[in-house]
């Protein structure tokens, strides 16, 4: 499935026919939950059924998200899917995703992992250092896949938009630093999350 962008960015959600068994990986943030929606999607449309994982490293919140988000789709779609928790949650968070997907590939525990993995804005925010992210130009093995990596925030959220599933964006978080589900409203993320509701006129009805 391709979805092509108001402004010709494409996202491109392949499953290839030889794959049996594929991983998501889900945070509970908005790009991971809506790489797990795209990929049930996709999955009604393959000629056979193949397995799907969907894993999750279970820091903090992260662990209750990703169960809410899981428990959407699974209504939404009408099937039971396999949440996995997986890695070592006292990594600090810039390791502690890279190396599940290793493990997850060196293991051969999937044939393909995706990952909702995006670009950073176009521009920086004051006083945040943006997170470390895989360059757009760069090589990805046949074994993992990034159908966002040319895409920026304001791209997944009219994705949601597009796909009319704004309800599932309400139950994503963002913030790292949030206490008892309240957003901090000032770290790279939260900028990030009302940067792109803003550019597309959009209110956040999230946590
Ligand atoms: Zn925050």
């Amino acid at each position: 499935m391709k979805i092509i962008c108001e402004d010709q960015t494409v996202a491109d959600i392949d499953i290839p026919n030889h794959l049996s068994h594929i991983g998501v990986m889900l945070s509970g943030g908005m790009d991971s939950s809506l790489m797990l929606f795209l990929i049930l999607k996709e999955m009604l449309n393959l000629e056979k059924s193949i397995i799907l994982t969907v894993f999750n490293v279970p820091k903090a919140h992260s662990k209750t998200q990703s169960r809410k988000i899981v428990n959407f789709l699974e209504k939404e779609f009408s099937i039971s899917i396999n949440l996995t928790y997986i890695g070592d949650i006292t990594l600090p968070h810039n390791k502690i995703i890279n190396v599940p997907v290793g493990y997850i590939l060196d293991n051969k525990l999937v044939e393909r992992v995706y990952s909702g993995i995006n670009k950073n804005p176009p521009f920086e925010f004051p006083n945040v250092t943006a997170p470390k992210r895989r360059p757009s130009n760069s090589v990805i093995p046949d074994n993992l896949s990034f159908p966002f990596i040319r895409l920026y925030k304001t791209h997944i959220l009219e994705i949601y938009k597009k796909f009319n599933i704004l309800k599932l964006a309400d139950l994503t978080h963002s913030c790292e630093m949030q206490v008892n589900n309240i957003r901090c409203n000032m770290c790279f993320h939260c900028y990030e999350r009302a940067w792109a509701y803003k550019e597309l006129n959009l209110i956040d009805n999230g946590e």
